[in-house]
């Protein structure tokens, strides 16, 4: 028997049918509801594993899904192509990053269309090209308009393998986000975007509906929203402000401690007796890694200044110290130190033996009061305020209010709020990313390049040196420029913009098609935003995902949006594993789609990574799945193929396999909803295992579970579908819809006897097993009334009629 289906043919016929047919191919259309369904665009590098493919796998779903249900379906695709990667590998291949780039682009693009994606092809962006990047620029120029884009000068985070400044959150754990090299501190100036200014704006996730608690705990931690007051403690005739969350342990400042990068050490330095010291303790901290992840476990060490601060609250001189465990970036990077209610201070206490006061008793029920010499650690619970002056007696959480109020009516402090996020570093020294649009003039200074001069293009010719400037700096053409103001000598920036500025807006981008004179129209925008559904991986959580809101609501604030947030409704999914690990080169466990579409097929693919797991979880690699996922397909064929040739197809309807196929119609629909297609394909299995079993077999049952299919493996489906007599395209058609009366659960009544003595009755679904029954029974209160305290010596059991307990 030729049981194979010819998947190659069915394959190549159908993707071409889609094309010329312009099945996903989509306009506004006010008639009807809109739906944007969107995986984060992939970074061209080289060709797709199937690792990669899996995202783009579950979105085709779910737009196939919803193109079924009536929705107008957006569903487009690009690529993000600017980035260290390709001018590594052009480097090492002596290749220009763009034939190195376009290169894998074609190569994916290729793969796509052979997986039979549900694309929009017309909207397809690449972002390294002048007519996308330009756009970048614009925006920079809009930010830099308001004020929210400027240069600094400051520390910045350096990886020497990148060869480039990162961003904070592309520092992971004291590590580069994409080489794992420690991140150095460099001194550099550098063009900032301020995401600051919108930090209280990305705390309210009030319009993010359906997105994983764990990303908006990591953007909220990330954010780090602190309330508390700064207090002016004296130095001599000076001020040094201090910010502390726990106003309420202000009489209990023992010391205060200075990071090693607090402007005042310098003067200290200047003025201390033991100088030497102090600038070789400072040298050394400075050397280290302060980023907050290591400082939580570095070894607490400091130095005391031989200078003392005054504490406004109660006139108290305090030893000024300069310690490794005060980062400068937090508050105004000077502490109060309070050991008696503060872990971190308490440590470095007992090391040094600074003097501790207790400030918040703890209520005992015996009223033993604790003493600061039995201590073994800080107490950083609540209490009542002891050694507080006129606040003596308050419980501490009122006193956090009262000392605020206090002290700012006093002029000694003021409430504020701090944040840990600090503003986005967009400058990297490279080659292949989006020029920075501004000049360096003589005699004008800073002047931003005119938007009517956009895009400035990268220039083609270029030598890759990697010698820790941007290689625009050695591009003459480049860098010497006219004053767009004074028509004087000027050079160019050379820095590019970090590449997350592109995928910052590029779903606004998708909204319209050959837009070249605007980023995007207004009415496109307003029609598709926001993204019904976005899918990606969690590495981006406090990465694009922060980035990406921050760009919108500024966009929104100059009036390009109307929408706060960019996308309602966020699924992460997991990664494919093999042997245990992360499919990468550098192992040596990648699997390539084309092997498996050269020897399966592209649906077969597509089922495997759909039913071996739900979207979240990580995936492993099986080869043993996929030859059972090629089994199902082929037998669905056969089925199929049988009906079709069989003379005996349209037979008597079967209420029990109608009631089995109204039941999967409503569990598929509802597993497609919250993305549990494992489950929706192994209902569809178990129907088709049913409906193999009864003979003959009715045509229109075999149709809708090819409707039902359809979603996961496209091409067999159309195949099928036509096959069975129908017009294509099948996503033409609607999703089925069950029979709210089929899916009833038929009941029947049982009658319950103690000692074979009728004492109650009760509707049970049919069929329910003799377990069941009983565990229903034994608790009803007119059961227990005969058998309470009695031991059970026998049940009797009579499906759908009766159960006699005998006790
Ligand atoms: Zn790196
Ligand atoms: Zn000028």
């Amino acid at each position: 028997m030729e049981d194979k289906y010819p998947f190659a043919e069915i394959e190549y016929k159908w993707q071409k049918y889609w094309e010329q047919h312009k099945i996903y191919e989509v306009e506004k259309d006010s008639s009807k509801e809109k739906y944007y369904v969107l995986e984060m665009f992939p970074y061209p590098s080289a060709t797709l594993h199937v690792g990669h493919t899996r995202p783009y796998s579950i979105t085709d779903v779910i737009a196939r899904f919803k193109l079924l249900q009536g929705f107008n379906v957006l569903h487009p695709v690009g690529y993000d192509s600017f980035g260290m990667p390709a001018e590594i590998s052009a480097f090492e291949r002596s290749m220009h990053p763009a034939t190195w780039t376009y290169q894998c682009i074609d190569n994916i693009r290729a793969q796509f269309k052979r997986l039979g994606f549900s694309y929009d092809w017309r909207r397809e962006i690449i972002t390294c090209e002048p007519s996308y990047y330009r756009w970048n620029q614009w925006f920079f120029l809009k930010f830099y308009e308001k004020g929210l884009a400027y240069r600094k000068k400051t520390p910045a985070n350096w990886c020497s393998k990148c060869e480039t400044v990162l961003a904070n959150e592309q520092v992971i754990d004291g590590q580069c986000w994409r080489c794992n090299t420690k991140v150095e501190q460099k001194n550099l100036e550098q063009w900032f975007l301020s995401i600051t200014s919108y930090a209280e704006r990305l705390l309210d996730t009030s319009n993010l509906k359906e997105w994983p608690e764990r990303v908006l705990l990591m953007q909220k931690n990330w954010i780090g929203r602190s309330e508390g007051v700064e207090i002016k403690f004296k130095i001599k005739n000076e001020e040094l402000p201090v910010f502390t969350t726990r106003p309420d342990t202000i009489f209990g400042a023992t010391y205060v401690v200075l990071s090693p990068e607090h402007p005042l050490v310098n003067n200290i330095i200047h003025l201390s007796k033991s100088r030497g010291l102090i600038k070789k303790f400072v040298e050394k901290a400075k050397s280290k890694d302060m980023t907050i992840a290591t400082i939580l476990d570095m070894e607490k060490e400091g130095i005391w200044t031989g200078f003392y601060a005054v504490n406004p609250v109660n006139n108290e001189k305090i030893p000024i110290w300069v310690a490794n465990y005060v980062l400068t970036e937090y508050g105004t990077g000077a502490i109060m130190a309070v050991p008696t209610h503060d872990q971190r201070d308490f440590e470095f206490a007992k090391k040094y033996g600074l003097p501790m006061r207790i400030v918040i008793q703890k209520q005992t029920s015996d009223s033993k009061l604790q003493n600061v010499e039995e201590m073994t650690q800080s107490y950083e619970g609540e209490g009542v305020l002891v050694n507080s002056g006129q606040f003596n007696g308050l419980e501490n959480k009122q006193a956090i209010d009262k000392i605020g109020i206090w002290m700012e009516q006093q002029g000694i402090g003021e409430r504020k709020v701090y944040y840990k996020l600090r503003d986005w570093c967009i400058s990297r020294q490279r080659y292949w990313g989006t020029p920075i649009p501004i000049v360096y003039c003589e005699k004008c200074g800073i002047v931003a390049v005119p938007e009517n001069d956009l895009p400035v293009k990268l220039p083609k010719k270029i030598t890759i040196t990697r010698k820790g400037q941007s290689p625009l700096a050695y591009v003459e053409e480049f860098v010497n420029c006219t004053c767009p103001k004074c028509r004087g000598r000027a050079r160019r920036e050379t820095d590019t913009m970090d590449t997350f500025v592109c995928s910052s807006w590029y779903f606004l981008r998708y909204t319209s098609i050959n837009s070249e004179k605007v980023p995007f129209n207004l009415e496109d925008v307003n029609y598709w935003m926001p993204v019904e559904q976005y899918v990606g991986g969690v590495e981006h959580a406090i990465l694009h995902l922060l980035y990406a809101r921050f760009f919108n609501k500024f966009l929104k604030d100059i009036g390009m949006v109307n929408n706060e947030e960019p996308f309602t409704n966020l699924l992460v999914h997991g990664m494919v594993i093999k042997d245990g690990a992360k499919m990468s080169k550098s192992k040596g466990n990648v699997v390539s789609p084309d092997e498996i579409i050269e020897r399966y097929g592209a649906d077969v693919l597509r089922l495997f990574m759909l039913f071996a797991a739900p979207p979240q979880p990580d995936l492993e690699w099986s080869d043993k799945g996929i030859e059972g996922a090629n089994r199902f397909l082929n037998r669905v064929w056969r089925l199929v193929k049988q009906v079709v040739e069989s003379e005996k197809c349209g037979g008597q309807e079967n209420q029990r396999i109608l009631r089995k196929l109204h039941h999967t119609i409503k569990k598929v629909t509802e597993d497609i909803e919250r993305f549990h297609f494992n489950t929706a394909i192994a209902s569809i299995m178990e129907l088709i295992n049913t409906v193999q079993q009864s003979s003959p077999i009715r045509k229109e049952i075999l149709e809708t579970i090819v409707l039902l299919l359809s979603p996961f493996v496209p091409h067999i489906c159309e195949e099928m579908w036509e096959s069975m007599g129908n017009k294509p395209s099948i996503f033409n058609q609607s999703w089925p819809k069950y029979n709210p009366e089929l899916i009833k659960e038929e009941e029947t009544l049982i009658i319950i006897q103690v000692n074979g003595r009728v004492r109650d009755k009760m509707l049970v679904p049919s069929g329910i097993s003799e377990e069941d029954v009983r565990k229903m029974v034994l608790n009803r209160e007119k059961v227990r009334k005969w058998t309470g305290g009695k031991t059970i010596e026998n049940i009797i059991f009579i499906p759908d009629k009766l159960i006699n307990i005998v006790v």
